[in-house]
């Protein structure tokens, strides 16, 4: 940013614009109006907890790091409350080593308890394994179901109250176009953060829901955290990318595009669960977890891996 541009709070040369608000920031300011959002956020989704456990998703990248530091600051006063980070080592060769690291190295910065669970242990397969199982299935669709359904369980295990996600406003505007666009209202009604408590889901929440990627990537800058910046090898598989351009040039043509994604999801949610009951699983029968079908997903691509490597050369 040039030196001439100045904060719109003060007289500091700037260190980011907003344009969806037509303000520039200093990192002081940038670092309030992140950590109002945030406690607004949590404040909004996690109304009058007061008491218990919260178990925050570290995969050890920024989001999840910010996320990590902000609830450790906004709970870790009160002695009511214990603030766990859960990892997830889905088990991908040159990747997810160096955020491990990364994790371990704030958690014992911040004095956070830290579990780690691995994929290996608990399905009996990893990412890698499985990717090579199913060549023609993206690597993230079972990836990102699988780690969904291990951060649940190792929240539920340590008793948690909420599971604090590091989303960010383009991950959830991106995630909500996705759905729009496949036409899947259950996702939709899925999406943290949760307005309904189902037996078995610990409720998740996004306390940064309203702050775009680029300002929390500076604030993690800003405030030291370490993270990693490394990339995933499965990546650029991912549907997501598509997702992320076409939400990225919206936001540049149209600014406050991500905003509206997110207030049109909230909307269509309470549709939904007053509607048809969207949001509102059984149990998987394999499992035990909460599904909308007989077979969750997670089990349903677990059963997939297994009979690719019972017969190899049928494999799809
Ligand atoms: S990019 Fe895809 S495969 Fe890699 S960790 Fe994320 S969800 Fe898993
Ligand atoms: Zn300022
Ligand atoms: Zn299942």
């Amino acid at each position: 940013m040039a030196d001439s541009v100045r904060c719109s709070s003060c007289a500091s040369p700037a260190v980011i614009d907003q344009p969806y608000r037509g303000a520039h920031l200093c990192g002081r300011h940038l670092t309030a109006s992140v950590e109002e959002r945030v406690r607004r956020e949590i404040h909004r989704q996690l109304p009058r907890f007061s008491e218990g456990t919260v178990a925050v998703a570290l995969s050890g990248g920024k989001d999840s790091s910010v996320a990590l530091l902000l609830a450790h600051r906004y709970f870790g006063r009160r002695p009511t409350v214990r603030v766990v980070a859960v990892s997830v080592n889905e088990g991908i060769a040159g990747y997810r080593d160096g955020t491990l690291r990364a994790a371990r190295e704030l958690t014992e910065r911040l004095g956070v308890a830290h579990v780690v669970v691995r994929a290996r242990d608990e399905l009996g397969t990893t990412t890698d394994l499985a990717a090579e199982g199913l060549p023609g299935t993206v690597p993230c669709s079972f990836c990102g179901v699988w780690r969904r359904q291990l951060l649940n369980r190792a929240a539920r295990r340590e008793g948690a109250d909420a599971l604090v996600l590091g989303f960010n406003l383009d991950d959830l505007a991106q995630t909500v176009l996705m759905n729009l666009v496949r036409g899947d209202l259950e996702h939709l009604a899925r999406m943290a953060p949760h307005r309904v408590r189902q037996p078995g889901l610990v409720p998740r929440i996004a306390p940064l829901a309203l702050v775009p990627e680029r300002e929390v990537y500076l604030y993690a800058r800003l405030h030291g955290l370490p993270f990693d910046h490394g990339e995933c090898p499965h990546a650029g598989r991912a549907a997501r990318n598509l997702f992320r351009s076409v939400v990225w040039e919206l936001e540049e043509a149209l600014p406050g595009t991500r905003q509206s994604l997110l207030r049109t999801h909230e909307r269509l949610v309470e549709r939904l669960l007053v509607d048809d009951g969207a949001g509102a699983p059984g149990c998987c029968r394999a499992c035990g977890d909460p599904s909308a079908h007989e077979l969750c997903r997670a089990c349903e691509y677990l059963s997939s891996v297994r009979a690719a490597e019972a017969s190899p050369a049928e494999a799809p």
